[in-house]
C-alpha cells in the first residue's frame, strides 16, 4: 500500500505547485522510494486537449496518448519516469464517470449527489495509483486555490481519506505566499494565516506549510506561521525565489521538506538523498562556456507556457552541451520576405514550433526558406515540419500551389494532407493521433548520427502527415525521410543531407527530454548551433545551390 502526499495552494495561483511537488518527489526519489505524481484539475474540461494554449498554456501529452496539464512534464522532467492518463484527473472526468455510471444504472433508485458519488469518484482516483504495489509514494497535486468553488469536492475528499486513511498514510502540504511590502520593509504572514484557516474550515488541516517568499523568512515569522496555523515550526518551509525551476529540489532539502514529510509518514530516514547528477546537471547549467540564440517561430510567442516542454529541453540540451541557449521568440505572423532577414539576424539556429490553423504559416514557410538558403541550423517540430516540407515544395520541387489540407481543404497538391483514419472522425478531444509511435530510422542519415540507433520511439499530437505520394518527388531532389513508422510508412522525420543541419519531425521530442535524459535532436541541434555561432563567417553565405546534392 502507498502513502499519500497531498498538495494543496492558497492566497494566490501560480506559485509553482507543480514544481514545489516535483521538488519533493525528486528528494523522495534520490532517497530510494518509488514515487509518482499526479495533479487533479478542478475545471470541466475532459482533459486540457481541447483548451486554446492562451487559456492553460501547453497540453503535454503521455506515452499512452493521454492529452493532460503542462504539470506533468515537470513530474517527468524531474523523475524522469513515464506517468500516464491516470496521472492526470479533471472534473469533468469525473462527472462524466459518474454520469455514464448512473445511465447504466450503477445507482438506481438513489439520488446521485456531489457528496458521496462525485467525493467517492474522486478518492477512487486519488487512490488508484497507490493500489498496485509500483509506487512507495503517490503525490496529488491539486489544481487551483483554496476557496475557489469548484476546487470544494477535492478538499472535500482529502478531508475524508484523513479519517479514512492511517494517521502515517496521509500528509498535506499547504502552499502559500508571503508577501513582502517594500514600503513597510516587512514580510506579511497574514494572507497564509487566511488561507490555512479558510483551508481549515474545509475540515483539512495541514501538516506542512510551505511559503513562496521573495526574501528570507525569519525564525519568528516561521515560530508565528507556526502559531497561527497549528504546525510545528520546522513543517514551515521557506520556499525563496530561485534562478531555476531545478534548483527548487536542492532549497526544498536544505529547508528539510524531504525529512519531515518522511517523519510524518513514518518511513525510515536511513539513506542520504542521492542527488549526484542532478547536481552535475545544475553546475553546467550554471556555468556555461559557450552561447548560443536560438529563434522559437511560432504564433503564441507571448505566453512562455506554450512552448513549455521545448523551453525545458533546451535547458536540458544546453546544460549537456555546456552551452547557454537563449531563446528569443519570433512572431510568425509578422514575418515577411522582406524582413526575414532582419528578423532572424543573431540567431544561431531556428526552431519552427507545432501549432494548428492558419495563422502565421506563411511566416513560418519564409523563415524556413531563410534557415534552408543560409545554411542556418533548422529544427521543425510537428507543424513546423510540415511547413518544412511546403517550403521545399514551392521553392525546390516547383509545386507552387502546394499546401497543407489543414489551410487549403481544397488544396490540388496536398503535401501535407489528413491521415486516412482522421477523416472519419468527428468528435475534437482525445482523437488525434496521440502518445507513442515506433520510428525507424534509416541509416547513415542525420537522424541515424543523432540518435545512434535504427529505431526510436515518440510521442504524437498531429491529424495532417506527410503525403507520400510526393515522397519519391523529394527524395529525388534532397530532401529525404530518415524515419518512418514500421507498420504504416507514415513519414515521421525529414531531413535536407545537403544542409549542414536541417531536420523536421512529425512526433514532438520535447516531451520527452529530462534532466537526466536529454532528447537528443535537441542536444544535436544545440551542438549544430554552437558549430554555427563558431564558423558563422564561413557559413554565412552559403546558398543550398552552392551544395552538390
Ligand atoms: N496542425 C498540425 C496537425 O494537426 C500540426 C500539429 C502540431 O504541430 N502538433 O497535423
Amino acid at each position: 500500500m502507498s502513502k499519500y502526499v497531498f498538495v494543496t495552494g492558497g492566497v494566490t495561483s501560480s506559485l509553482g505547485k507543480g514544481i514545489v511537488s516535483a521538488s519533493l518527489a525528486k528528494l523522495l526519489q534520490a532517497r530510494g522510494l518509488r514515487v509518482t505524481i499526479q495533479k487533479f484539475d478542478p475545471y470541466i474540461n475532459v482533459d486540457p486537449g481541447t483548451l486554446n494554449p492562451y487559456e492553460h498554456g501547453e497540453c503535454y501529452v503521455t506515452e499512452d496518448g493521454a492529452e493532460t496539464d503542462l504539470d506533468l512534464g515537470h513530474y517527468e522532467r524531474f523523475l524522469n519516469i513515464f506517468t500516464s492518463q491516470a496521472n492526470n484527473v479533471t472534473t469533468g472526468r469525473i462527472y462524466q464517470t459518474v454520469i455514464n455510471k448512473e445511465r447504466e444504472g450503477a445507482y438506481l433508485g438513489k439520488t446521485v449527489q456531489v457528496i458521496p458519488h462525485i467525493t467517492d469518484e474522486i478518492k477512487r482516483r486519488m487512490k488508484m495509483l497507490g493500489e498496485n504495489g509500483e509506487w512507495d509514494i503517490v503525490i496529488t497535486e491539486i489544481g487551483g486555490t483554496v476557496g475557489d468553488i469548484e476546487s470544494l469536492p477535492y478538499i472535500e475528499a482529502v478531508r475524508q481519506l484523513q479519517w479514512e486513511l492511517p494517521e502515517e498514510d496521509l500528509l498535506v502540504v499547504h502552499l502559500t505566499l508571503i508577501p513582502y511590502l517594500k514600503a513597510a520593509k516587512e514580510l506579511k504572514t497574514k494572507p497564509t494565516q487566511h488561507s490555512v484557516k479558510l483551508l481549515s474550515s474545509e475540515g483539512v488541516f495541514p501538516d506542512v506549510i510551505v511559503c513562496r517568499t521573495e526574501e528570507p523568512i525569519t525564525n519568528d515569522i516561521k515560530r508565528k506561521i507556526a502559531l497561527f496555523c497549528n504546525v510545528k515550526p520546522e513543517a514551515v518551509i521557506e520556499a525563496r525565489d530561485a534562478s531555476t525551476i531545478y534548483e527548487v529540489p536542492l532549497i526544498m532539502m536544505e529547508e528539510k521538506l524531504d525529512e519531515i514529510v518522511m517523519k510524518k509518514l513514518d518511513i525510515p530516514n536511513n539513506k542520504e538523498p542521492e542527488l549526484g547528477k542532478w547536481r552535475e546537471f545544475l553546475n553546467k547549467l550554471k556555468n556555461p562556456k559557450s552561447k548560443v540564440t536560438i529563434g522559437l517561430i511560432g504564433k503564441y510567442v507571448e505566453l512562455q507556457d506554450a512552448y513549455k516542454s521545448i523551453l525545458e529541453s533546451f535547458v536540458h540540451a544546453g546544460a549537456i552541451n555546456e552551452c547557454k541557449v537563449q531563446v528569443q521568440y519570433i512572431h510568425s505572423e509578422f514575418i515577411t520576405e522582406d524582413n526575414v532577414g532582419e528578423k532572424l539576424a543573431g540567431l544561431d539556429g531556428l526552431l519552427v514550433a507545432p501549432g494548428f490553423g492558419h495563422r502565421g504559416i506563411e511566416g513560418k514557410i519564409t523563415a524556413v526558406k531563410f534557415a534552408r538558403e543560409k545554411g542556418l541550423p533548422f529544427f521543425g517540430i510537428c507543424l513546423g515540419m510540415q511547413m518544412a516540407v511546403i517550403e521545399y515544395a514551392r521553392n525546390i520541387l516547383g509545386i507552387r500551389n502546394a499546401h497543407s489540407t489543414e489551410m487549403d481543404p481544397t488544396s490540388d497538391e496536398p503535401v501535407i494532407d489528413m491521415m486516412e483514419e482522421q477523416k472519419k472522425i468527428t468528435m475534437k478531444g482525445g482523437t488525434m493521433r496521440l502518445g507513442s509511435y515506433a520510428c525507424d530510422i534509416k541509416e547513415g542519415t542525420l537522424a541515424h548520427r543523432i540518435y545512434g540507433k535504427l529505431q526510436v520511439s515518440e510521442r504524437h499530437r498531429h491529424r495532417y502527415e506527410f503525403n507520400n505520394k510526393y515522397l519519391s518527388q523529394f527524395e529525388n531532389n534532397g530532401m529525404i525521410a530518415s524515419g518512418r513508422n514500421p507498420q504504416t510508412g507514415l513519414v515521421e522525420i525529414m531531413e535536407i543531407p545537403a544542409h549542414p543541419f536541417f531536420i523536421g519531425v512529425q512526433y514532438h521530442p520535447e516531451l520527452k527530454s529530462t534532466v537526466e535524459s536529454p532528447q537528443p535532436l535537441f542536444v544535436h541541434f544545440v551542438a549544430a548551433a554552437k558549430n554555427y555561432s563558431e564558423n558563422k563567417p564561413m557559413l554565412k553565405n552559403l546558398q543550398l545551390k552552392d551544395v552538390v546534392i
